[in-house]
């Protein structure tokens, strides 16, 4: 009678973690689209950008628009009222969010780099973005072992953000799971970056390749990646980095119709791109950029006196906006 008790209380301990399970990794999404609305709960009003149903349940991806913050919540424990994208611009106009965003729209006539490139002017250290696009090889782990032995004794969990692609997420999950594990032992605090579905390149110029080829979905790159990301239990934030750092002004403003800011970078470090106090680093942790792998562990090495007496730092991507827009 004892056995068969502590039997029934494994098998619901077990259920109960997988309910658990489920509950992150979206499994059966649907109706996944851009809804948004007002939503408030106790003292916290938040700004709903997604809506969709999982588990016969309605789910919200939810902005704070004064952290930068995303989260997903069940819809029904909030008061919403549905917003236009044009509403949202005009009554959070205050805010970090709205701010970003209209930061990023200045700078949207480039071909190249558009959006914020530089998250807080002057501060003694870096933003780091790590980009994983579609590639069939391995994830550089010794990018993110370096951050963590570097800064585990000054900033723990150490702030980066990965900008994933569908195609990769689906081809990498041991390299996805591994991430997961460093923010879940708290090594490492990842802010997730749509970096679209399937990433296409082609062999045209720069103003028809990337996500401006001819046929692009913006549905699909944009929604279906973080439909994907929520299968895999990633949060998506509120961030988008263009392919190829490719856009122009017309794809700009639709990315930010879909309530999100992209993020270029002013030090590419395969290029040559130095960086300079408050620089957004972009290097590829997809195997694909030997150089710019080397370049930053190089960088670490020397900041390593500076990264000690906490005269380097690694800012997160929300916080320096924040604090730049507050
Ligand atoms: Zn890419």
């Amino acid at each position: 009678m004892k056995l068969s008790k502590s039997i029934l209380l494994i098998i619901f301990c077990i259920c109960f973690f997988c309910t658990k399970i489920i509950a992150q990794n979206f499994e059966n999404i649907k109706r996944y689209k851009v809804n948004y609305a007002m939503a408030t709960h106790a003292n916290e009003q938040l700004i709903s950008i997604r809506s969709f149903s999982a588990n016969n349940q309605k789910y919200l991806l939810l902005v704070n628009p004064e952290t930068l913050d995303t989260k997903v919540d069940l819809a029904s424990n909030y008061t919403t009222s549905s917003l236009q994208f044009q509403n949202v611009l005009a009554i959070f106009k205050n805010t970090a969010y709205i701010k970003s965003i209209e930061a990023a729209a200045a700078k949207d006539l480039q071909l190249q780099n558009a959006g914020i490139d530089h998250a807080i002017p002057n501060e003694k250290g870096i933003t780091l973005t790590i980009d994983l696009c579609p590639s069939h090889k391995a994830l550089d782990r010794i990018i993110f072992q370096s951050v963590f032995d570097e800064f585990k004794k000054t900033e723990q969990p150490a702030p980066l953000a990965v900008s994933v692609s569908g195609k990769w997420m689906l081809k990498h999950q041991d390299d996805l799971n591994w991430l997961k594990s460093l923010v879940q032992k708290k090594e490492l605090d990842i802010t997730w970056v749509n970096h679209t579905y399937n990433h296409e390149v082609n062999k045209l110029p720069l103003a028809e390749n990337f996500l401006l080829a001819p046929g692009t979905n913006l549905d699909v790159e944009v929604l279906e990646n973080e439909k994907l990301m929520l299968k895999n239990g990633l949060t998506p934030s509120i961030f988008f980095r263009f392919p190829g750092l490719v856009s122009d002004k017309a794809i700009v403003e639709k990315i930010e119709a879909y309530g999100l800011i992209p993020v270029g970078s002013d030090a590419w470090l395969a290029k040559g791109q130095q960086p300079n106090a408050g620089s957004i680093v972009l290097i590829h942790g997809n195997g694909n950029e030997e150089i710019g792998v080397k370049d930053f562990i190089q960088l670490l090495k020397t900041k390593q006196a500076d990264v000690k007496s906490k005269q380097w730092l690694l800012f997160d991507l929300r916080q320096g906006l924040e604090k730049e827009f507050e």
